[in-house]
């Protein structure tokens, strides 16, 4: 097992890597940035580091920063977390030259499946469903045209290196898939800097469901159940629960056998999303697997009993997975609610600055996953999410009904935040009902003005 663990990140999940460092007895090193040097979490860490100034580009993004100030502190492996450079395959490889563990996957198997088109290729060989659609990057305006009417309008061009709905166009005709073709390639090579694409069919009403994976340097891979994360707006997530409502047992062991089939191909160590969208028949399609911890992982962990991100740190570590598929069980159910310093009356706007008092919620079946305490300033440099609510119960009704509880608890002046907006869900019948598609929360905004 590894000594002394680095996280190269912040925030909530800088805590909750330190927390689970510390269950493991394992010394973390906190790296932090000009605009965090007061963060209250930085003194449950072993350590803590100053890498730079405020822009993460400066900081919590710059390779060489992070890499020395593991070097500094002697720390034997480093956590990336999610986001910064947690899909970086480069910062991977670098690493594994300077005999660091970097606790995630192997820069080659982050590169087979991060890539959009080469992660379809080895679902196909997996026989994970995937979209119809083109079966390598689209180079030729002719060609997207002739796969288009193979496989019928609506289609979607997507682009291989895309991330955060970035080099994404949704064309109902020729006219429209001309003008995407050209858009998407322009984007993708500006954000990305490579601009290829691929098409696939555009599915109008679906659901966001995924599949918890985890695998380790023998071979092993298995799933923990899928979450479904339909709720969200601009692509961005907003609630988060498991097991999915509604979903046909069937259904379910066919979609999360194949995610784990498809890391295990792989050759895949660490946690893992395969992340689908379901159609009204329940058939389900791969969008994109995420090669790192998730936001929303606490869900999974809260209906299975698996510590995630301790159980990454232990493969990461060469140790064998410590539980066979068969171990895996789901116990009642679970949300997370995200909450964001964001005005969401007022088109979301952030709203950073001091927070006076923060009263968090408890009581039975309630878990926070947060940095903040009374007297944290919310930097307006960073990712507003401050804090993830995650409420368990026996049952999805009991669960809904504990979240608001726990909801109006929940007290943060005098920032907004998003709490009012769950309140206001946890209450809304369609939510209640359960399968609401990707698009509910955008049209539930739009007619409440
Ligand atoms: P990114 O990596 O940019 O997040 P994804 O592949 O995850 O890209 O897609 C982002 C979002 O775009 C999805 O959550 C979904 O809302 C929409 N989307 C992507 N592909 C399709 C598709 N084939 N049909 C319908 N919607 C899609």
């Amino acid at each position: 097992m590894f000594s002394r663990v680095l996280i190269a990140n912040r925030g909530e999940i800088a805590l909750r890597i330190i927390r689970a460092c510390r269950d493991l007895g394992i010394e973390s090193v906190a790296v932090y940035s000009e605009a965090d040097a007061d963060a209250p979490y930085l003194k449950h860490a072993d350590r803590s580091v100053c890498i730079g100034p405020a822009p993460a580009s400066e900081s919590y993004l710059n390779i060489p920063r992070i890499i020395s100030a593991a070097e500094v502190t002697n720390a034997d492996a480093i956590h990336p977390g999610y986001g910064f450079l947690a899909e970086n395959a480069h910062f991977a490889e670098v690493c594994r030259d300077c005999r660091i563990e970097f606790i995630g996957p192997s820069p080659e198997a982050m590169g087979a499946l991060g890539d959009k088109i080469s992660c379809k290729k080895l679902a196909r060989q997996a026989k994970v469903p995937t979209f119809p659609g083109s079966e390598d990057a689209i180079e030729e305006e002719a060609k997207a045209i002739e796969v288009a009417k193979k496989i019928g309008y609506p289609v979607i061009v997507k682009a291989s290196a895309g991330g955060g709905g970035r080099g994404m166009r949704v064309a109902h005709n020729e006219a429209a898939l001309r003008a995407g073709l050209k858009q998407a390639r322009q984007e993708a090579q500006a954000a990305f800097g490579n601009g290829a694409v691929y098409i696939e069919k555009f599915l109008e009403k679906a659901r966001h469901v995924e599949v918890q994976v985890i695998g380790d340097k023998h071979g092993n891979a298995i799933h923990l159940y899928e979450r479904d994360c339909s709720t969200q707006r601009r692509h961005q997530k907003l609630i988060e629960e498991a097991p999915a409502p509604g979903v046909d047992p069937k259904k379910r062991d066919e979609v999360c056998k194949s995610a784990a089939r498809l890391i295990k191909n792989a050759e895949y160590s660490g946690a893992a999303t395969v992340e689908f969208l379901m159609d009204e028949k329940q058939n389900f399609y791969l969008l994109e697997v995420n090669t790192r911890v998730q936001v929303e992982h606490p869900v999974t962990e809260m209906i299975t009993g698996v510590d995630i991100v301790k159980t990454g740190i232990r493969v990461a570590a060469g140790e064998p997975l410590p539980y066979r598929q068969r171990d895996i069980k789901i116990d009642g159910h679970a949300i997370e609610c995200r909450i964001n310093a964001e005005n969401w009356e007022k088109g979301f706007t952030p709203s950073a600055g001091r927070i006076e008092r923060f009263e968090p919620p408890g009581g039975p079946g309630v878990r926070m996953d947060t940095h903040v305490i009374t007297g944290y300033r919310v930097p307006p440099t960073y990712d507003s999410m401050i804090a993830k609510l995650i409420v368990h119960a026996p049952d999805r009704k009991q669960c809904i009904a504990r979240t608001s509880r726990a909801l109006r608890e929940f007290l943060i002046e005098p920032i907004h935040t998003t709490i009012g907006l769950h309140r206001e869900l946890m209450q809304n019948p369609a939510f209640m009902e359960g399968g609401v598609d990707i698009h509910f929360l955008e049209r539930l905004l739009k007619k409440n003005g």
